[in-house]
């Protein structure tokens, strides 16, 4: 598996501004930020993309929801929108799972 800029996070090699960790996920701000607020939820274990994951993620992938919504919370947010992209077609540039959260402004349907 290919390190990526999330993996660099992971291991202190780069900064990111973390706002949540624990024993199998980060959450850190993205340093673009597609809203006022805007995460991202990601795993310690480097999978790449969401249909990478299977049975044995099964509650790793329950967590990082969870994480995702109390997080949210803890930010202020009560109204939010979460968002993974799975692969290139998708728009996916980090090969590392990744729960995009963001809030603070009004989101329409169907996303773009
Ligand atoms: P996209 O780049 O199209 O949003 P992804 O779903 O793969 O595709 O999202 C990667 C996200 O990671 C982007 O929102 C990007 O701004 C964010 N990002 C990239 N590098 C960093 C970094 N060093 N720290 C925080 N966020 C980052």
């Amino acid at each position: 598996m290919s390190e990526t800029i999330f993996s660099k996070i992971i291991d202190r090699e780069i900064p990111a501004d973390i706002v949540y960790e624990d024993d199998q996920c980060l959450a850190f701000k993205d340093i673009n930020p597609q809203a006022p607020t805007h995460f991202l939820v990601i795993p310690r274990k480097p999978i790449p993309k969401l249909s990478d994951a299977d049975q044995e993620d099964k509650e790793l992938l329950g967590h990082l929801l969870l994480v995702a919504g109390q997080v949210a919370r803890e930010q202020g947010l009560e109204d939010f929108r979460l968002n993974v992209n799975n692969g290139a077609g998708a728009s996916q540039t980090v090969f590392h799972l990744h729960v995009h959260v963001l809030g603070g402004r009004p989101f329409s349907w169907p996303p773009g």
